[in-house]
């Protein structure tokens, strides 16, 4: 049965589509097997894993409007050894259209039910907001991985996802929590950042995951290649923290499967 993990944040630019990708590049090195769902109009996990989002017959939102399942839309990414549901502009008309549909937030859950023998993880790249779109991630997930940066106002924009969070749990999907809160871009020679930092250990103590995801610029490089950061430049420092992170990510999602 997959773990199937959202990485979610409303505010733009937080480094989501970095993680997602490279989270699952280092798990399946891992030797884990995984699906990586682009579920961003943008299409940015798509085209970073080595899918041209402009050639798809098929994508996420074919799979949500119930043209398509995922079995017949997925890819898979050669160079991070993973599989992709893509996404592309198309998926920017879902949010209207589907407000028509019974069930709108579970759409993606229930396509998803077919593919848990086939994979250990599935990561759901959010869009920017707490839309539909990132609603029906959060339906069909088991948590929440919540990449931020350390800066003043990423504390605030925090509340806002974690009451999405406790609402989607209460209402829609029991199963949901929050696995941790990622730090990314991290500078630690900023004082602001080290405090912004200690603070959130103070606020969400074992919720903050003990790996850092260092600023590098290699990670920055990597998508306009088509390639994970930690297979376009496995030796820098931002590579490294990447798979620090996933193995970390196996030894608290076994944790929490025991609980
Ligand atoms: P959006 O909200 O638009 O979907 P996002 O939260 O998915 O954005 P990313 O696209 O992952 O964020 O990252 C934003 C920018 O920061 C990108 O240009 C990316 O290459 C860069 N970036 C992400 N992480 C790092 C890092 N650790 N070091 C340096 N640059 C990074
Ligand atoms: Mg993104």
């Amino acid at each position: 049965m997959a773990q199937v993990f959202c990485i979610a944040n409303q505010k733009g630019g937080v480094g989501k589509t970095t993680t997602a990708i490279n989270l699952a590049a280092s798990l399946s090195s891992l030797n884990q097997r995984v699906l990586l769902i682009d579920l961003d109009p943008q299409g940015n996990a798509t085209m970073g894993s080595g899918v041209d989002k402009h050639q798809l017959k098929s994508s996420v939102y074919q799979v949500l409007i119930g043209l398509e399942d995922i079995k017949n839309s997925k890819f898979h990414s050669k160079s991070g050894g993973y599989d992709v549901l893509p996404a592309n502009r198309n998926l920017a008309g879902a949010e209207i259209e589907l407000v028509d549909f019974d069930h709108r937030e579970s759409l993606l859950r229930n396509a998803l039910s077919k593919e848990h023998e086939n994979y250990d993880f599935v990561l759901i790249d959010c869009p920017p907001a707490l839309s539909l779109l990132t609603l029906n991630g959060l339906c069909a997930a088991n948590g929440v991985i919540v990449p931020m940066q350390c800066e003043y106002f990423a504390l605030e924009g925090l509340s806002d996802l974690v009451n999405s969070i406790k609402q989607v749990h209460a209402n829609l999907n029991s199963d949901l929590k929050i696995i941790g809160l990622l730090r990314v871009m991290f500078d630690p020679r900023t004082a602001l950042q080290q405090q912004v930092s200690e603070q959130l250990i103070n606020h969400f103590g074992d919720k903050v995951f003990k790996t850092i995801i260092p600023r590098n610029v290699r990670l920055a490089e990597a998508p306009s290649y088509g390639l994970p950061g930690v297979v376009y430049d496995k030796a820098s420092r931002g590579a490294k923290a990447y798979i620090d992170f996933a193995a970390e990510m196996i030894e608290r999602t076994k944790k929490t499967h025991n609980d």
